[in-house]
């Protein structure tokens, strides 16, 4: 056994905080803890040591907020936040409107019928949320996520998504199970209109079975139905979100990523969500269902026979030396891709015409990437000119395809969401974020989330402690009992599907 690293995480029984080790055991990575009251606990927290290794070549650690919301009390996980001891600011700003759902899925303990009460920000609230989190800095989140509960039963949805953008979110996501968007192309376009950028469609696979494991139902041609829908209106921009049990669909990414590639006219990406486990269970049950990244980007390997290698993905803090580049030329603050590496792993397939390749087929990620650093180092000492003309060069060394060059060039001149944005739509994002829950929890992790959600009382709590601690809390603090003619009715999928055959 190679002893890694120590770490904190929680006791699954009591929601202690203990002392752990990170192990490395036959090429496999663990988190191991003691309770004292509740005896050893072991889980995989990586599945493979030498993909462990190079993520952490990527590890870079990102800027404290200037005015953080809560002070430093009984330590982390207990005092989001943000605390000051957060190593990273807001990227993703999640903000659930509701608990309530039109669906009621064997995998969810959250909508309002299973919490027994009912969660639903006031219009007033959530503005105040808003102008909270745009108040952040040195720089405030630049994208939002309306979530739930499922977000779309909100009548005021639309409204929302309007005040959000009028406060200054370049980007505004929505994230729903697609039952809205199958049964009307008319309130898609309102959301389009409203100002919606991106839909984030919950998507388990391409045929019936994972849905009736997972949800209860066949819910595939109601995901179909709201991606042609969501087309009608003028959407170009969705992400399909699967969440992966082993056993369940961890044989279908290699579908879903070709049913993304099919659909690359709406489809942006595929953000695969490895299973976090929701309350107590045993190791067997876990080990049964438990993947982790190093699995994923091996079955996807496996599974487009090589067309996305394990070595094509790279860690979220990549990216940061670019973003800290083009923040040193237009002498502005961006925000920083600064989560823990062993968060979140990606890679971009690049679309020309009718092929899709990895976007590590055309650039030489070290070696642009070493660019940037000493591009940036030439800024400090004031030469803007001789970086910008290093990176001319290195682009034209380090980046063999002359499409990618045209997207990406403008990318760094201009920094701007418009640019970002075009570059976006000539790739699709295959990426992976492996959510802790109270086995797998790494402090380490938690300190450096950049995924926070807001709530009413003026908080911002990154999103693996709000849904291991501190949601029920939260939730019933600002909750109204729950009626039953509050409830959403079950929505009649088998209604759906007779209509549509
Ligand atoms: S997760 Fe972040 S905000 Fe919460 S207590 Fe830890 S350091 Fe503070
Ligand atoms: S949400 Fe969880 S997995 Fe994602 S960056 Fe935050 S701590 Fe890491």
């Amino acid at each position: 056994m190679n002893k890694l690293k120590e770490t904190k995480s929680l006791c699954p029984e009591c929601y202690k905080l203990i002392p752990a080790m990170i192990v490395e055991k036959d090429n496999k990575v663990f988190l191991e803890k003691t309770c004292p009251e509740h005896g050893h606990f072991s889980d995989v927290y990586w599945e493979d040591y030498d993909q462990y290794k190079r993520a952490m070549m990527y590890e870079n650690i990102g800027v404290k907020l200037d005015n953080p919301r809560t002070k430093v009390d009984r330590g982390c996980p207990y005092d989001c936040g943000i605390c000051p001891e957060h190593n990273s600011h807001t990227i993703l700003a999640i903000i659930d409107v509701t608990n309530r759902c039109n669906l009621r899925c064997p995998i969810c303990f959250a909508h309002a019928g299973a919490a027994g009460y009912l969660y639903e920000p006031t219009k007033e609230q959530i503005k105040e949320m808003l102008e909270d989190l745009r108040s952040s800095k040195p720089v405030p989140p630049p994208a939002l996520q309306f979530s739930g509960g499922e977000p779309t039963v909100r009548e005021d949805l639309p409204e929302l998504v309007s005040m959000a953008k009028k406060l200054g979110f370049e980007h505004v996501e929505v994230n729903s199970n697609g039952i809205k968007f199958a049964e009307s192309v008319e309130y898609c376009k309102t959301l389009k209109d409203s100002g919606v950028s991106t839909i984030y469609l919950q998507f388990d696979g391409v045929n019936a079975d994972p849905y009736i494991v997972a949800r209860g139902f066949d819910l595939l041609p109601i995901k179909l139905k709201a991606l042609a829908n969501l087309k009608e209106a003028g959407f170009r921009s969705v992400v399909l979100v699967p969440v992966l049990v082993r056993g369940v669909n961890d044989n279908q990414v290699g579908e879903i990523i070709r049913f993304a590639i099919e659909n690359r006219d709406i489809v942006r990406g595929v953000n695969f969500q490895p299973v976090s486990i929701t309350g107590r269970i045993n190791r067997s049950e876990r080990e049964r269902m438990r993947i982790t990244i190093p699995d994923l980007m091996k079955l996807v390997e496996e599974q487009t026979d090589r067309l996305i290698t394990r070595d094509d993905w790279y860690p979220i803090p990549t990216v940061i030396p670019l973003t800290r580049f083009i923040g040193k030329l237009k002498d502005r603050s961006y925000v920083d891709f600064s989560v823990h590496p062993h968060c979140g792993m990606a890679t971009y397939l690049l679309i020309d015409k009718e092929k899709a390749e990895p976007i590590t087929r055309y650039l030489n990620v070290d070696g642009f990437l070493q660019t940037l650093k000493h591009a940036s180092k030439l800024v400090d000492e004031g030469h803007k000119t001789r970086a910008k003309m290093e990176i001319g060069a290195s682009a034209l060394k380090n980046i063999n395809f002359g499409m990618l060059r045209k997207y990406l060039l403008p990318v760094i001149w201009k920094g701007s969401y418009e640019s970002l944005s075009k570059l976006h739509h000539k790739m699709i994002l295959i990426g992976s974020m492996h959510f802790m829950d109270p086995y797998n929890f790494d402090v380490e992790r938690i300190n450096r989330c950049t995924i926070h959600y807001a709530t009413p009382d003026k908080k911002i709590i990154p999103f693996c402690t709000m849904n291991t601690l501190h949601r029920k809390n939260i939730e019933q603090k600002f909750s109204q009992p729950l009626e039953a003619s509050k409830m959403t009715p079950l929505y009649d999928v088998k209604e759906f599907l007779s209509k549509s055959k």
